[in-house]
């Protein structure tokens, strides 16, 4: 049974002597198999057991049940020394009340909840939980950055309406969040940045953003090594916008004409805006169809709509520098009319975009993480408070592998 129960524990290197059952609560006996440690004064070997100390701490539950080991942190006497020491258990720190996949587990968590119902629900108090959150950012952070080569810059408003913003800072290769900064001001991200250190800094060699004149002077200033460069869904959120405003106008026009046309144009451009916006080929035949209808009602919007298609191909199909530019270059000079604001602004950002083509650099994963971001934001805990937002923010990235 003790060896069934090890199985399940499932903590490697760790075996459960004995258990008992009660009711609601499972205690298990647990000791290390080794029979020595290795006195960390002067790293001598050493089986000579000095004494034991038990200690209560919670672990995962199983079945439902709450889970109770009894750890022996044994003690040895170091015979080249003579000194007692207690032997390393690396999956419960010295002194903790729980283990570290525990306290793991129940920050994880706080990403669909608050405080209040996680301690409620695991049966602890909100200072025990607290207190795990603390332990478990200690241990994961400052968050390791020696990897860090692509950097994507993004914002995201916590709070709808205000005009506030978060800066949101995420390795483009892991996926996953490095950084927060509580406002879209220069000196607030060069101060985030520059905590990570020159040479972090100088490793970077390409930093990602949406078309702001701020973060291309941060990146500009503070990444010596990197080039910059501005992610393609950008452009075409702008481009979009004003294909969009193009389609709206049409109300006007419409305005202008006998009640025969005029009710034929409202109708072609009620409700296509998403028909307009999406890719050609990926239409339904009943979308297809509806397509055509503005079209014929509306020749600006069709030459529009097919400039949308051109610029999305272009995108899409370059496969160097030079292609790409030379085709953005000519699709500049044919759009310039009909996309007076995309045109101005992909002149103006214009080397950060060609640069697409070299590095094919997407902000997708972006969106994904503030979508998680404005979760947590959601379940309330810690946002008043930004640093601690921030640490827990961070900690989900390190908890949890996957953005799923
Ligand atoms: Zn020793």
């Amino acid at each position: 049974m003790e060896l069934e129960l090890t199985e399940v524990l499932n903590i490697p290197g760790l075996v459960v002597e004995d258990y008992r059952n009660l009711g609601q609560e499972l205690v298990l006996d647990v000791e290390l198999e080794t029979a020595h440690a290795t006195c960390y004064r002067c790293g001598e070997v050493s089986n000579h057991l000095h004494q034991n100390h038990w200690s209560l701490v919670r672990d995962l539950p199983l079945s439902n049940r709450e889970v109770w080991l009894r750890v022996n942190r044994r003690q040895f006497k170091c015979k080249n020394c003579g000194k007692p020491f207690s032997e390393e258990l690396d999956f419960v720190e010295k002194r903790k009340k729980y283990t570290n996949r525990y306290a793991s587990q129940i920050i994880e968590q706080l990403i669909h909840s608050d405080l209040a119902n996680v301690a409620k629900n695991n049966k602890l108090t909100e200072s025990q939980v607290f207190s795990m959150l603390s332990h478990v950012a200690s241990q994961v952070l400052p968050i390791n950055l020696s990897g860090l080569k692509r950097l994507g810059i993004d914002e995201i408003s916590l709070v709808k309406g205000q005009g506030k913003f978060i800066v949101v800072l995420v390795d483009l290769d892991s996926g996953k969040l490095v950084g927060l900064v509580k406002e879209k001001k220069k000196k607030s991200i060069e101060q985030v940045l520059l905590s990570w250190g020159q040479e972090i800094l100088e490793q970077i060699e390409e930093v990602s953003m949406d078309m702001a004149k701020i973060y291309k002077s941060v990146a500009g200033n503070l990444c010596p090594n990197a080039v910059i460069t501005v992610d393609r869904f950008h452009v075409a959120k702008i481009l979009h916008e004003e294909l969009n405003q193009g389609r709206i106008e049409q109300k006007k026009i419409a305005q202008e004409l006998q009640t025969e046309e005029r009710e034929k144009m409202l109708a072609s451009i009620k409700g296509c805006k998403y028909i307009l916006l999406k890719r050609e080929k990926n239409l339904s035949e009943k979308q297809s169809e509806k397509l055509e209808k503005i079209k014929e009602a509306s020749p600006k919007v069709a030459i529009m709509h097919e400039l949308k298609e051109e610029f999305t191909q272009i995108f899409d199909e370059s496969n160097n520098v030079g292609e790409g530019t030379f085709k953005l270059l000519n699709w500049l000079e044919k759009a310039a009319p009909f996309f007076q604001k995309t045109v101005r602004t992909i002149k103006n950002w214009f080397g950060e975009i060609v640069g697409y083509f070299e590095q094919r650099t997407t902000q997708g994963i972006v969106e994904g993480i503030n979508n998680k971001l404005k979760l947590i934001k959601r379940s309330g805990f810690g946002f008043r408070n930004f640093d601690c937002f921030e640490k827990r923010s961070l900690l989900v990235w390190r908890l949890t592998d996957s953005l799923a």
